[in-house]
């Protein structure tokens, strides 16, 4: 499947409404056969997540950005399924505590780095503090301009100190938003996630939008591209993710750790032990 056209260039400037949160024109088939090609890329990632644990020298982030009900969550389950928990982490960035608010934006994300050999997915992240605080007026404009450099700069560290990168903004169009809050006010199952406050929220669209076309061109950069996922379709969304996902743990030509010495000494007794009773 090719995503190229779904990067965001780091020279010149993208225009969001150039993207259109329907497309699926990049696979070549329909939504079941799309749906059966996840399934298949699950059992591809879910080996490369156990290699990756086991050499236990990548670190891996990937972050997801999008408007309520867009699909951060869909995108976690249903992209990660099958994964070893022990070697991944959801870090989810909500309003921040006094204690956060008491330090610099940053400290509460670096904190929440991979280690070597971890996924960490982020559900939402820093970039909240260049997009609901610009929109919300919660700090000055002089205050949030200077942070899409500090943020450049930050991933830039991260990833020379061996981390990879990826961001997805999961782009949506207001009418879906709508579909997806109605579906959750009628299905009882759905109820508990919907919450009045995000139609408040949905108020901003446009300021939103603008916010996040300023961070898409200040902050998508060779280290940390952002791509821009048409999620209209859940499945397109959800497969969009895996494949790139799936490339990303392929690039890093990963190999197993080098097994103990004198492996077949111990094949060679254990053959023996499964024979005897004695132990
Ligand atoms: P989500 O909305 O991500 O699915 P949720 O509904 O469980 O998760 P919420 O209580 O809505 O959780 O928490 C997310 C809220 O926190 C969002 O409205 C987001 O804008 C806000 N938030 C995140 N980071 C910041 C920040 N740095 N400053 C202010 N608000 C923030
Ligand atoms: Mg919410």
């Amino acid at each position: 499947m090719d995503y190229k056209k779904y990067r965001v260039p780091t020279k010149g400037k993208i225009n969001l409404k150039d993207y259109d949160p329907d497309d699926s024109s990049e696979f070549d088939g329909k939504k079941k056969d799309g749906q059966d090609t996840l399934l298949k890329l699950n059992q591809e990632i879910e080996a490369l997540q156990e290699q990756m644990f086991a050499e236990g020298k990548r670190r891996l982030i990937v972050l997801v950005q999008a408007m309520d009900t867009a699909g951060k969550d869909g995108v976690i389950r249903y992209v990660f399924e099958g994964v070893n928990p022990s070697g991944v982490r959801v870090a989810a960035f909500k309003a921040p505590s006094a204690i956060e608010l008491s330090h610099d934006y940053l400290w509460r994300v670096h904190a929440q780095t991979p280690g070597k050999g971890e996924i960490v997915i982020f559900n939402r992240s820093h970039y909240e503090d260049v997009l609901v605080v610009r929109v919300h007026n919660l700090v000055p404009q002089e205050v949030w301009s200077r942070r899409y450099e500090h943020i450049n700069n930050f991933e830039k560290m991260l990833v020379d100190e061996g981390t990879t990168i990826l961001k997805f903004f999961l782009y949506i169009d207001p009418k879906e938003q709508a579909k997806r809050f109605l579906a959750r006010v009628e299905d009882p199952t759905k109820q508990w996630k919907f919450n009045p406050g995000d139609l408040e929220e949905r108020k901003y669209w446009v300021e939103y939008m603008q916010a996040y076309e300023d961070v898409l061109n200040k902050t998508s950069t060779d280290y940390a591209p952002w791509y821009v996922i048409p999620s209209n379709k859940k499945w397109y969304r959800n497969l969009l993710i895996a494949n790139i996902l799936r490339d990303t743990l392929k690039g890093f030509n990963m190999g197993y750790p080098e097994p103990p010495a004198d492996l077949e000494v111990y094949h060679k007794k254990l053959l023996e032990m499964t024979l005897s009773d004695e132990v």
